[in-house]
């Protein structure tokens, strides 16, 4: 859910800014978001609006995640994610992942 969430927030944005005729939205979004739902949301959100048709590309942003309790180091994905936490993987210990949870437009291409 909070993918779509965060799509929603997005396409506020897009829409608040005026813009109608968008060909592609890029975003880069934290670890916690798969990028695949991160798109079918972006498709339910702009039926009907002058969004739609246009195109989500999703970078995911590249996340190392180190444990403060035992120094190791990891890639995070969205599978490893609980809400903003991860469990370590060696020592189990929670880790919260600064940005995991954000999302931000990086470029939109006009038609
Ligand atoms: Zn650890």
């Amino acid at each position: 859910m909070h993918d779509y969430h965060a799509v929603e927030a997005v396409v506020d944005r897009l829409r608040a800014a005026g813009l109608t005729e968008v060909v592609e939205v890029r975003i880069r979004a934290g670890a916690a978001f798969s990028p695949v739902a991160l798109r079918q949301a972006y498709e339910m959100l702009t039926l009907g609006t002058p969004l739609a048709g246009s195109r989500l590309l999703v970078e995911s942003a590249d996340q190392e995640c180190a444990c403060p309790a035992c120094g190791a180091t990891w890639h995070v994905t969205c599978e490893d994610l609980v809400g903003h936490m991860v469990i370590c993987p060696s020592c189990s210990v929670p880790t919260s992942v600064e940005g995991a949870t954000s999302v931000d437009v990086v470029g939109v291409t006009g038609g």
